[in-house]
């Protein structure tokens, strides 16, 4: 079982208690590296998130002062930062990624609170300097409600702080259901909130338990005006067709299918060096790293070789130990999910340049796929028409501009895109056609918190970071005011 102090409680927080489920269940959270329990956490049901609803709707009866907004942001932030290690340690723990790495998504998460204490002057109300009508005109940026938000077990830390900064500095309250695969991170997220902020009673609630029931009681709650979600395309479409009688606005930050496209004239070591850091982070269970890469017939022998070489040197294994740098994949059905894709590609003719079939999983944990490499993917296989999140690298060739662009926008999910060239004007041609809302120029950079980012297509719609991620729980409104006489 995991001893933190972090943990003085292991249950949900509601209207700024420690709860637990009304009858007492619990579910369990294990290491998906050994399969160690961890810890039993309250399986909460739709009567306890109506509680949390209740306890957040009360919250807006009092709008916190921006000052007060920005104190919130600033000390989570600092609490972040603070606990970093033993923060990663927990993330490490429940997902499996490297400690360091683990370490690094705590900081990337204390980023969004940074930045949003740093730019919440955007949301002051603002006085337009005409003056039609006869009127003065001014516009505020009100809460938009009690909002909930719901993210996934990729990165438990970093996706709801892409979304807690932004309804705190809305002053938004918040109900928080994280995975049911990785909660204990956001609970000693709540254990920081508790014990370094002063949030009144209800601006922050965690309700932990099965997502059917608790996400059916979020979505059908009229209090709840903004629903911020991020996770699978099917779950996304699910909420966009179960939203529709309230008009809830909703935030999804869905599925992606990233293609990383390498032109012959490209600085080959740098792009295979990018593509390393970006496939293989979270061992490839990220939205945005890339599951399609093409590249210009003449590069593929030498690019495949480089990427094959640096692949190789990649160790495999807990994340907790000493110099791993690929940890466990989440469970057995991802495990699952990666070697069909692989066996489907070596099926259909791809030809393997690293790793081999590494077999059936017998249990639901050590999923340790070893990082694979294979040559002649194509858009007739699973692993290009599915997002793969896992080690595997389908590299699939290109013969000129127009066919690299038309591969690379063969698919209904637009996330993130890459493209790497030693030609700036090729550049500027291509950026404006490829159907991705990121596109990393000779980069493979994910999101950061000073820049919007979000999906387009079936990878959803709405934005995090940058400054229009603070207007997502914002509800504008806008007062002429006339002068009598
Ligand atoms: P998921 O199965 O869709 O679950 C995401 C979250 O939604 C979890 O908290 C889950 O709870 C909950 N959930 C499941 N069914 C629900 C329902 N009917 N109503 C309300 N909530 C529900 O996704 P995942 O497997 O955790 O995450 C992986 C996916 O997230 C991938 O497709 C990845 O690309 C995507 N993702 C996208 C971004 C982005 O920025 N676009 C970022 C990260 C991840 P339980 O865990 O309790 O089931």
């Amino acid at each position: 079982m995991i001893d933190s102090p972090l943990f003085p409680e292991l249950k949900a927080y509601i209207a700024g208690a420690w709860v637990e489920a009304d009858d007492g269940t619990t579910f369990r959270v294990t290491n998906p590296a050994d399969g160690e329990l961890l810890a039993h956490v309250p399986a909460l049901g739709p009567r306890e998130t109506d509680q949390a609803v209740a306890a957040a709707e009360a919250a807006l009866a009092s709008p916190p002062e921006l000052a007060t907004r920005r104190r919130w942001l600033q000390a989570i932030d600092t609490a972040l930062r603070d606990n970093q290690a033993e923060l990663g340690r927990i993330l490490t723990l429940e997902h499996g990624k490297p400690h360091a790495e683990a370490q690094g998504e705590v900081r990337y998460a204390a980023g969004f609170f940074a930045y949003a204490a740093e730019h919440l002057d955007t949301l002051q109300p603002r006085t337009l300097a005409e003056q039609p009508r006869g009127c003065t005109w001014t516009v505020h940026y009100r809460p938009a409600g009690a909002v909930a938000l719901v993210t996934p077990w990729n990165f438990p830390i970093g996706m709801l702080a892409k979304k807690l900064s932004a309804s705190l500095a809305a002053g938004a309250p918040a109900v928080v259901k994280p995975s049911s695969k990785t909660p204990l991170t956001v609970l000693a997220l709540f254990t920081l909130l508790e014990r370094e902020l002063d949030l009144p009673e209800g601006m922050a609630n965690l309700v932990t338990g099965a997502a059917g029931p608790i996400g059916d009681a979020l979505l059908g709650d009229h209090r709840i005006r903004v629903l911020s979600f991020t996770g699978s395309t099917a779950v996304g479409q699910a909420l966009i067709r179960g939203s529709a009688d309230d008009c809830k606005r909703l935030t999804l930050e869905l599925g992606g299918n990233a293609p990383f496209l390498v032109f012959a004239d490209a600085d080959l070591d740098h792009a295979a060096d990018q593509l390393i850091a970006n496939k293989f982070r979270g061992s490839g269970q990220t939205c945005v790293c890339t599951n399609r890469i093409l590249v210009e017939e003449p590069a593929m022998d030498a690019f495949a070789e480089k990427v094959a070489e640096r692949a190789a040197r990649l160790q495999v294994g807990d994340g907790m130990a000493e110099g791993v740098d690929l940890g466990p994949l989440i469970d057995r059905s991802g495990y699952d999910k990666v070697r069909r894709h692989y066996l489907d590609a070596i099926d259909q003719g791809a030809v393997p340049v690293l790793g081999a079939d590494p077999g059936p999983l017998e249990q639901d944990f050590g999923a340790f796929f070893p990082p694979t490499v294979v040559r002649g993917a194509g858009p007739h296989m699973a692993c290009w028409r599915e997002e793969t999140f896992g080690p595997l690298v389908p590299l699939a060739p290109f013969r000129d501009e127009a066919e690299a662009l038309g591969l690379a926008n063969d698919t209904e999910l637009g996330l993130a895109a890459y493209l790497f060239t030693g030609d700036d004007a090729r550049a500027e041609r291509l950026i404006p056609r490829l159907a991705f809302p990121h596109v990393g120029w000779n980069t493979g950079s994910g999101p950061t918190p000073e820049a919007p980012f979000g999906g387009t297509r079936r990878s959803g719609y709405g934005r995090e970071g940058g400054l229009e991620g603070l207007l997502e729980f914002v509800e504008t409104q806008t007062v002429p005011r006339g002068q009598p006489g």
